[in-house]
């Protein structure tokens, strides 16, 4: 088994957090909407990333460059 990189864990926590809090969002009827502005996310952009909280305009915060 080739080694996991503390890197790779940690971008699967990341995702599996993305993943609970897009859950959360479902379950309260706010999933479309932007967590900044509350406009309605495009559909386009909820279909490339479905875990995504923000509307075009507002980049997610975690999405911000680490490397
Ligand atoms: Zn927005």
């Amino acid at each position: 088994m080739s080694e996991i990189s503390n890197e790779t864990v940690a971008s699967i926590e990341r995702t599996l957090s993305d993943v609970d809090h897009a859950l959360e969002r479902l379950r309260e009827g706010a999933y479309r909407s932007c967590e900044t502005c509350g406009t309605e996310i495009d559909a386009a952009l909820l279909t490339s990333d479905p875990v995504r909280t923000s509307c075009a305009a507002h980049p997610r915060l975690n999405e911000v460059e680490i490397s």
